[in-house]
């Protein structure tokens, strides 16, 4: 078993002198192309990565649900009885609960309607490998660990796709953080060796194989470990430029407006509005490309789209950071096929595709690129496609 699973085991134990009735785990996800378009109604093609979030879970004899983590001081209690009084979480104001725990006590709350008298108490201690804030999506992580735990313990039997659904509720209305479905589609549909292309829009999924291993070729996460926070300014500031985009070209959202629609879009807005607009326009396109190519040409033919990705991001959406871009640079120049900063931007994560035995090389240009500009050492690490929650114990 994993260093996450033990550790949550141990955690369970240490909150409660028993053992877990059973222990969940949900991973973390990669997004290979499609930034900020989820919540345009638009395309995103993730994947599952190994690394996960682990919920060991046991029912209580009252009503009385406790969570803790390995990443928090001090466990937190609330009555289930009392869960409708926590949440929703009011527009701008933060969590009546520590925030952390807001996301594990939202998933309660988001799924004891469907739970309706099954719901019991529980305990529920959660450890990670997932590196938290890093656009690597902890957030799906412990929400689908959570999720799908109490999916069994709670006998509510729901798909997939519903407990997505759950996850995103708890961290939009629980938590507050107004974010797109992808992340929690993408860590409860990992596949291994495949991607799941989602049409956020109608939540139609398919996957598609990404044939790494065959191509001879690994993806580097180059974690940056300068943490982002998705619930505040620059992430409301690009969702509003958006809606604020969709309104004035009359549609309902950018998925709606075409590559050729941008000339006519460039006349009805500032210049500002208009380049928010075209990073989502053009990853739409790019994102079905990348499925097309995929399918056509296997991966090493996506590396054009992965870099033109990056720029739009950088130049027109502006969420990139100077340590992402030198990131994403030395990968290039070091040989990678395609790289790309991913999540939501800010901060975190970028990945470069690249030749397997070219990792070493490229890792030590990154490090030593970092090194030169005086910024903090970058976390690197390979992941491979990987499948989505199950039970462990
Ligand atoms: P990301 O999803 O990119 O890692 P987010 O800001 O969306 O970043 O989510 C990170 C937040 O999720 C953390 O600040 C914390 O509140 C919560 N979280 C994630 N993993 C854990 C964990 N193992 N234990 C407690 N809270 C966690
Ligand atoms: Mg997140």
């Amino acid at each position: 078993m994993t260093a996450a699973h033990d550790a949550a085991v141990d955690l369970f134990t240490r909150l409660t002198g028993r053992t877990p009735d059973g222990v969940w785990s949900a991973p973390g996800r990669v997004n290979l192309i499609g930034e900020h378009t989820d919540y345009n109604d638009g395309f995103v093609l993730p994947f599952a990565i190994p690394q996960r979030t682990v919920a060991a879970v046991g029912r209580r004899a009252d009503r009385r649900i406790r969570v803790a983590s390995t990443f928090a001081d001090e466990p937190v209690e609330v009555e289930l009885d009392d869960l409708d009084r926590v949440f929703p979480t009011p527009a701008g104001t933060t969590p009546a609960v520590a925030e952390w725990a807001a996301y594990p006590l939202g998933v309660a709350w988001a799924l004891r309607a469907a739970a309706a008298g099954a719901a019991t108490g529980l305990d529920i201690a959660i450890a990670s490998d997932v590196p938290v804030g890093a656009g690597l999506s902890s957030s799906a992580a412990i929400e689908g660990a959570t999720a799908t735990a109490l999916d069994d313990l709670w006998g509510t039997g729901l798909d997939a796709v519903s407990l997505a659904r759950i996850g995103r509720t708890a961290e939009n209305e629980a938590v507050g953080a107004p974010t797109g479905i992808m992340d929690q589609m993408a860590s409860m549909l990992g596949e291994s060796d495949a991607a799941i292309f989602l049409d956020c829009r109608s939540l139609a999924t398919e996957v598609v194989p990404l044939g790494m291993a065959d191509a001879g070729l690994a993806v580097l996460v180059m974690d940056t470990r300068v943490t982002h926070a998705h619930s505040t300014g620059g992430y409301r500031e690009r969702r509003a430029a958006c809606e604020r985009g969709a309104a004035l070209l009359g549609v309902p959202a950018l998925r709606d407006v075409a590559v050729a629609d941008l000339t006519r879009a460039e006349r009805l807005m500032d210049d500002v509005t208009f380049r928010r607009v075209r990073h989502i326009v053009t990853e739409n396109q790019r994102v079905q490309d990348t499925v097309a190519t995929l399918r056509a040409r296997g991966p090493r033919a996506i590396g054009d789209l992965l870099v033109a990705s990056h720029a739009s991001m950088r130049d027109d959406f502006e969420i990139s950071t100077p340590e992402l871009d030198a990131a994403v640079e030395t990968a290039l120049t070091s040989g990678a096929v395609g790289a790309r900063m991913t999540g939501g931007g800010f901060g975190g994560a970028a990945i470069a595709l690249v030749d397997r035995d070219a990792v070493p090389l490229l890792a030590d240009a990154v490090r030593a690129r970092f090194t030169a500009e005086g910024f903090v050492a970058p976390h690197l690490f390979e992941v491979s496609p990987s499948a989505g929650p199950r039970r462990d114990a």
